[in-house]
């Protein structure tokens, strides 16, 4: 049977997070369901993904504690790359052929991010997992994931987030009676202050006109809804 084609190019973002399932380090069963989510899509969707690292560390958080910022930052940007790594595990055990590309160089471990060989990578079928951010401090994963999402020509972001399901009028977690919101525009959340993604990502995303889909990943099978283009969650557009 041939391959079918995929055409749609979509870039999601998953917290690091949602990997550690609450503590430092990966839980492979959450690994092993996400993967299968994604596996699945893949057959249908071309797909690369920008993976955070805040199971590891947060470099505004090691700052606090007295480290310099920037190499809190790169110790951040460091998680990401182990995160990358068990995601591409995973996802070959799923039967998805996956490539990592790292913004800080480690020939040994991923290859260096080249973003026409990561549309290549896509077109062949292969997930292409996005690791170490931007490769520079105070970024967050959430803006590379509006860049990266930008550079290689997907035309949706879709940050899964671990906790809600969406963007809502205020934060649900101090205020019970917010709404969840079905679609907004990028300057409405900014004046807003809805800061469920951050801010720099928003404005990149409004400035260059990409969609952006915020939905939650907790429950079974809206990885794979998302990636093959349900309406979950919040649509956020220009
Ligand atoms: N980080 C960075 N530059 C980047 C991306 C990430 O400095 O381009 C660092 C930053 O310290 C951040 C950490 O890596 O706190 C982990 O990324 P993030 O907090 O975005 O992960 P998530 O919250 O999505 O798990």
């Amino acid at each position: 049977m041939p391959e079918p084609e995929r055409q749609r190019r979509v870039l999601l973002k998953l917290s690091g997070e949602a990997f550690g399932a609450g503590r430092m380090g990966v839980d492979p069963a959450v690994l092993r369901r996400i993967a299968a989510e994604i596996a699945e899509a893949a057959k249908q969707v071309q797909i690369s993904i920008v993976v955070g690292g805040g199971n590891f560390f947060r470099g505004a958080q090691l700052a606090d504690a007295g480290m310099d910022r920037a190499r809190a930052d790169y110790m951040g940007m460091l998680g990401t790359v182990m995160n990358a790594l068990a995601l591409q595990d995973f996802l070959e055990q799923a039967g998805a052929p996956a490539r990592v590309q790292s913004a800080i160089e480690m020939r040994q471990v991923a290859e260096p991010y080249i973003p026409l060989r990561a549309k290549r990578h896509m077109e062949k079928g292969r997930v292409v997992v996005f690791g170490a951010g931007a490769g520079l401090p105070y970024f967050s994963t959430d803006t590379v994931a509006a860049q990266r999402a930008l550079e290689v020509g997907a035309t949706v972001v879709l940050v899964a987030k671990n906790g809600v399901d969406g963007v809502y009028t205020a934060d649900p977690k101090t205020h019970p009676d917010a709404e969840l919101i079905d679609r907004i525009t990028y300057y409405e959340a900014l004046q807003r202050g809805l800061k469920v993604v951050d801010s720099t990502a928003f404005s990149l995303c409004m400035d260059n006109g990409m969609d952006m889909r915020v939905f939650g990943m907790n429950d079974g099978g809206n990885i794979s809804r998302a990636l093959l283009g349900d309406g979950i969650g919040t649509l956020v557009t220009a």
